[in-house]
């Protein structure tokens, strides 16, 4: 059975950190405007072990989140490096992760990182277009972004690149660029930001001047469903989509504009099951029946269903189906259907769509 994970996160904000991204206001994104402690540190994560019961047989990792870990004084790196590899040296900890930039990495602060081990790094791609790089402020080019990873790869740790949809000048095709560039790169993992309006950013000022519109909600829905497939046919995890609702992370507060949803994830997932089922119904000509009984697993009824239902009633209509049924299965593995109808069984795998897909 997979060992429970546990993360926990030590906020580094926007220390030492001399860009301006557009779309950056860390201290906000962070919710953690205090300057950093060590012994604050210590005991956070001292308590935060205390509560895990068990934790031989957990998957435990200390994430430095925020900020770029690498561009801080190298003296702060070293401390709160060291609180965290004593766990990890007592082999409670497993991982030890951490963000930073493109133009933050060589072949020394590779070695620094592992010596104190440093086992995951995520760097922030955002786009691999130069142009809207350069419109977002970012200071760095695609460049950077491939002799990093080319570096990364030569160390024991796993690579993860995020990106972001939606920056100025972003257009559909730039997106999709970004994700083909990134799949050539072999990350192990990636996560997919939707460009939000932060308030006190470059951003707020270019959206309220019009001179920035922000990507729909719906839109974005659909862009990063194909960013999912591109990336699930590619064997690379997408780990998280949007950003970690907080207090401040809503709409009305701490974001101004742009397509901001709790559960954003959920929504992309929903829509993948929607041309999935579509797919299949499609090429299985089900249509007039009576009944369908659609079998999948727990972890996908609510995507199956669609958010209120939505995927149900549009297979529905379309092809003038009486009733679907879903019902659950366990024994069928991830993302796997199966469907019966008083003269058919049909069972699919996502796979087989998301090969024909895009
Ligand atoms: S490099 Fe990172 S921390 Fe610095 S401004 Fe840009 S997004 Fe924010």
């Amino acid at each position: 059975m997979a060992k429970t994970n546990y993360i926990i996160p030590v906020f580094v904000p926007h220390k030492g950190c001399p860009f301006d991204c557009v779309f950056c206001n860390q201290k906000r994104i962070t919710g953690n405007l205090e300057d950093i402690s060590i012994d604050k540190v210590r005991n956070q994560i001292g308590d935060y072990i205390s509560t895990i019961k068990d934790y031989e047989n957990k998957n435990i990792e200390i994430a430095f989140f925020g900020g770029s870990f690498t561009g801080i004084e190298r003296e702060l790196q070293e401390n709160l490096l060291k609180v965290a590899y004593e766990w990890k040296s007592k082999g409670i900890v497993n991982h030890i992760r951490l963000s930073t930039r493109p133009d933050y990495i060589n072949e020394e602060i590779m070695d620094f990182l592992v010596k104190y081990g440093v086992s995951i790094i995520e760097l922030g791609v955002q786009s691999m277009d130069e142009r809207i790089l350069n419109m977002s402020g970012r200071g760095h080019t695609p460049e950077h972004v491939k002799k990093a990873v080319n570096i990364m790869k030569k160390y024991p740790v796993k690579v993860g690149l995020q990106m972001m949809v939606g920056l100025p000048g972003d257009r559909e095709d730039s997106v999709n660029y970004t994700a083909d560039e990134i799949i050539k790169l072999k990350p192990d993992f990636v996560r997919i930001y939707p460009t939000l309006v932060v308030k006190d950013t470059e951003l707020e000022q270019m959206y309220i001047n019009s001179k920035y519109i922000p990507f729909s909600l719906e839109n974005t829905i659909d862009i990063c469903k194909d960013l999912l497939i591109k990336f699930i046919k590619n064997h690379i995890e997408v780990i998280r989509i949007g950003l970690q609702p907080t207090e401040n992370i809503a709409k009305g507060k701490d974001i101004i504009a742009g397509p901001f949803h709790p559960s954003i994830r959920q929504l992309v997932e929903d829509k993948l099951f929607n041309d999935f089922l579509n797919y299949i119904f499609y090429n299985s000509k089900l249509e007039n029946e009576k009944e369908v009984i659609i079998e999948t697993n727990d972890k996908n009824i609510s995507s199956v269903a669609g958010h209120n239902k939505s995927n149900i009633k549009f297979l529905k209509e379309k092809y003038n189906i009486g009733k679907i049924k879903i019902m659950r299965n366990n024994s069928l593995t991830d993302r796997n259907v199966k469907l019966f109808t008083n003269r058919s069984r049909i069972v699919y795998n996502i796979t087989q769509y998301i090969n024909d897909a895009i």
